[in-house]
């Protein structure tokens, strides 16, 4: 039985937790860079599943990759060997560039992976004491929402009431590398500095030519581990494979998720190569569904398409123009004052206060439009359609987006 949008959404307002604030449409189904609602209704998709979907919805390759893997074998968990497991290890990494890979199923996980990757090699490799090693991490960052993640998050709605927090963290300003250098500095116990190559959740925030270059070379002067959260910038969403690589860095720890699987499963991973990643001992950290099967052949299929469909070059070349299109736009504007970004990951920041429902409103008229995209903030709306569309289909949604703007100029 086909139910209506009205009766799915009550569905999920009276059975379901309100830990979301959905934008109202309900969602059945989805090809490329399309999705249609229950009443048939087709929408390009601009949110990606927050970046997940980069390879597009239900790609042949990723979906027929999982129904064969699905129909031989699911899940043993890590208690045993399973035949794709390491197949894909051994393609991830050479596909990323490391030694070894720590296969997890979301985001989040990956952090605290990669987290407690770090205070292990310090005290083993640094010989930092145990409860005294200290992260150093990005104001305004977004890494996922568990109880040590929101220990050091700026935002309260994550954040508050949730407390006791976890210790351990120093927290700096982004793009601040005189910030970071003192922060090196005075503390010795430093085990490692994370942040995102771009903030995606601060409402794509881009930090200056250079920053991420340099941030490398400090960590490498005080021997503390530069992990990048890629979990949103990865796999081909900023017009690069990585992030990073558009300044030619590689981090010590890479976290990966959403399009490691082209959104049609959950798969995460952390790699590093063996100095790091060997302080990892049997029974130190793991997960039932990590590095299971099917996990494997879809992000073997997912990173596959990547590449055979070449979505780096596609995003950079869509991007420019996206961005090109809106900035044509913005000249004339009273409401929009600029559109950043990299790649397909993109925002416009809207002449108003953080705290007004200007974006929700554009939001909602875009979706009447055939439009779907979400606000990060009041006056902040993210761009990010899946990285197989074309030239044609970009321009058309930039003409629906044009159109939605003007209906809300003053
Ligand atoms: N890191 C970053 C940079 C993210 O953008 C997100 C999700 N938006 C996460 C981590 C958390 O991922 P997940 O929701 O899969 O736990």
């Amino acid at each position: 039985d086909q139910l209506t949008s009205q009766e799915a959404m009550d569905l999920e307002n009276k059975y379901g937790a309100h830990n979301y604030h959905p934008l109202p449409v309900v969602l059945s189904r989805g090809e490329g860079v399309y999705v249609w609602d229950v009443e048939g209704k087709q929408y390009y998709d601009f949110l990606s599943a927050y970046s997940a979907v980069n390879q597009g919805h239900c790609h042949p390759k990723i979906v027929g990759a999982m129904v064969n893997q699905a129909q031989n074998l699911t899940l043993t968990s890590r208690a045993f060997y399973n035949d794709m497991l390491g197949r894909y290890e051994k393609f991830a990494t050479e596909y990323f560039g490391f030694d070894k890979l720590l296969p997890m199923n979301t985001g989040a996980e990956a952090v605290e992976t990669a987290l407690k990757l770090c205070r292990k090699w310090a005290y083993e490799v640094k010989g930092i004491n145990e409860n005294e090693a200290e992260i150093i991490v990005c104001k305004n960052n977004f890494h996922g929402r568990t109880t040590t993640i929101i220990s050091f998050s700026n935002d309260p709605i994550a954040r508050k009431n949730f407390g006791p927090y976890t210790k351990g963290f120093i927290k700096i300003e982004y793009d601040d590398l005189e910030a970071l250098e003192t922060a090196l500095k005075s503390n010795p116990n430093v085990a490692g500095f994370m942040a995102e190559p771009i903030q995606g959740e601060a409402g794509v925030y881009v930090p200056s030519e250079g920053y991420l270059t340099k941030a490398k070379a400090l960590c490498e002067q005080y021997n503390v581990l530069f992990i990048a959260d890629e979990v949103q910038t990865g796999i081909a969403r900023t017009g690069k494979l990585l992030a990073v690589d558009h300044e030619n860095v590689k981090p010590d720890v890479l976290i990966l998720g959403k399009a490691l699987s082209g959104g049609a499963y959950p798969v995460s991973a952390v790699l590093a190569d063996d100095r790091i990643m060997n302080v990892i001992k049997p029974g130190n950290h793991g997960s039932t569904f990590g590095g299971n099967p099917v996990a494997a052949a879809v992000a073997i299929a997912a990173l596959e398409v990547v590449q055979d469909e070449n979505l780096a070059d596609n995003a950079e070349k869509l991007g420019q123009l996206f961005r090109s299109e809106l900035n044509k736009y913005i000249e004339t504007s009273d409401l929009i004052n600029l559109v950043r970004g990299k790649g397909l990951l993109n925002a416009i920041v809207i002449n108003d206060d953080e705290e007004s429902d200007t974006a929700w409103n554009i939001c909602l008229a875009l979706r009447d439009n055939g439009l779907l995209a979400k606000p990060t903030h009041g006056n902040i709306i993210r761009f990010a359609p899946p990285l197989v569309m074309t030239e044609e289909q970009l321009l058309d949604c930039v003409s629906i987006i044009i159109k939605t703007l003007q209906q809300f100029e003053v």
